[in-house]
């Protein structure tokens, strides 16, 4: 056979086999659900960004103290970055556990006050390794660890990273209702007790602007003999006297079993990790598959993480501009007559729209008014509760967040959603 008619034979035997990934793409932009990938041409990290020749407020990094670009943070990347260059070259257990690296895991113990604490390259891998190492002891083949008997109880409401985490495990999952600590106990007392039982919330749900009841959470783990893991990616650096999240918040440091946080919110760099006892931790060292199998943090990354734990540690004045910033926000959505979800003590505002159309369409209209902000929608929320998740940094000014509700106003009355 010619060689073009052999290509063209194996092109149209390759797309049949690819034929419902194409579908369900093309499903998505139909209904207009396909995510809408700007591209920018500055930072996304700073109060505004440039996409497409304009100038737009961002309102949707999680860069909330504003370090990505602290001075003392760039400089420690900087210096170290000359030093060990781009990439670790491997794994902890090869030859990626730089000193640096020592110094990072360190520097998270003390700064969320627990024994010890073991990181990754980012937040996702922390959840991703947990509950397998958590609910697997010997990977479940060591008589009397069998595979299998171990329970998860995951709040409904959790992050996708941490289903994810559960589904790699053999334990059995079991869903309660969001915050609801009755529906909480009922289950717990129904778990097996041959394994291990593990309690997963997170302590800052940023989707709804709410700190989860960790006192009555903690408390029914203790009197249950459950693991507490609780996911604080949003709270870290944000809540508490001196940034150490949701636990410090309600001044409960150190009594959950593992804290898992992640560097690429408040702290401004990438990255994960897992704070708890030391033996705790010891175990994870062999046990956490991605800290085992997958390259360490960049060195450059693990210095400029040190250098943003101590300017978070000493950060009041950023969180109380942080606070500032998301007054405006929150009271001026409010008094323009949107609903803002959340109880106050989460700096973000999401602003209840509902319908999954409707949400995309008043994007798109706020991005040509010159506001940065997407919707979340299913399956990043539940269907029908789509919102605009509007998260301010320390780093607005106050002319920025004007021209923001201005936006939100002229959107939101064309919509007819606001008078
Ligand atoms: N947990 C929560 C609650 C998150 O919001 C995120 C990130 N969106 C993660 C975990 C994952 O963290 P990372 O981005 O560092 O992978």
């Amino acid at each position: 056979m010619h060689s073009e008619a052999i290509d063209s034979a194996s092109a149209g035997r390759a797309a049949d086999k690819l034929h419902r990934y194409r579908e369900t793409a093309d499903l998505f932009e139909d209904r207009g659900l396909y995510p809408e990938y700007h591209r920018l041409d500055s930072a996304g990290t700073q109060p505004t960004c440039q996409i497409g020749g304009r100038e737009l407020v961002t309102l949707c990094s999680n860069n909330y103290l504003g370090l990505a670009h602290h001075p003392r943070v760039l400089d420690a990347a900087r210096s170290t970055l000359e030093v060990h260059g781009t990439g670790p070259g491997g794994s902890r257990c090869l030859c990626g556990n730089v000193d640096v690296l020592e110094d990072l895991d360190r520097a998270v113990a003390d700064f969320m006050g627990t024994e010890d604490a073991i990181t990754f390259p980012t937040g996702y891998m922390a959840n991703l390794s947990a509950f397998r190492a958590l609910t697997d002891p010997f990977l479940g083949t060591v008589h009397p660890y069998a595979q299998g008997t171990g329970t998860v109880l995951c709040d409904e409401g959790n992050h996708a990273t941490v289903f994810d985490g559960v589904q790699l495990s053999s334990a059995r999952r079991v869903l309660f209702q969001h915050n609801d600590l009755e529906d909480l106990e009922r289950r717990l007392s129904w778990a097996d007790r041959k394994g291990p039982r593990v309690v997963v919330v997170e302590g800052t749900y940023s989707l709804e602007g709410e700190v989860a009841p960790l006192p009555e959470i903690v408390e029914i783990c203790d009197r249950h003999g459950a693991i507490l893991y609780i996911d604080d990616a949003h709270g870290l650096g944000v809540l508490g006297a001196h940034g150490g999240g949701a636990l410090q918040h309600f001044g409960l440091e150190g009594r959950a079993d593992l804290v898992m946080g992640s560097f690429d919110k408040a702290l401004g760099g990438t990255g994960g990790f897992l704070a708890g006892r030391r033996d705790l931790i010891r175990y994870l060292r062999i046990a956490a598959r991605a800290y085992m199998f997958s390259s360490a943090v960049p060195a450059a990354m693990a210095a400029a993480m040190i250098s943003a734990l101590e300017v978070t540690r000493g950060g009041e004045l950023l969180r109380r501009r942080l606070r500032r910033n998301y007054e405006i926000l929150r009271t001026g959505l409010e008094s323009l007559g949107f609903r803002v979800l959340g109880d106050g003590t989460v700096p973000v505002a999401p602003a209840l729209l509902g319908d999954e159309n409707l949400a995309v369409h008043f994007q798109k209209r706020l991005f040509q008014q010159g506001v940065f902000a997407p919707a979340f929608r299913w399956p990043a929320v539940p269907k029908g509760m789509a919102r605009i998740r509007v998260t301010p940094m320390a780093t607005h000014s106050e002319e920025h967040l004007r021209r923001a509700l201005d936006a939100f106003a002229v959107v939101g009355r064309e919509l007819r959603l606001v008078a």
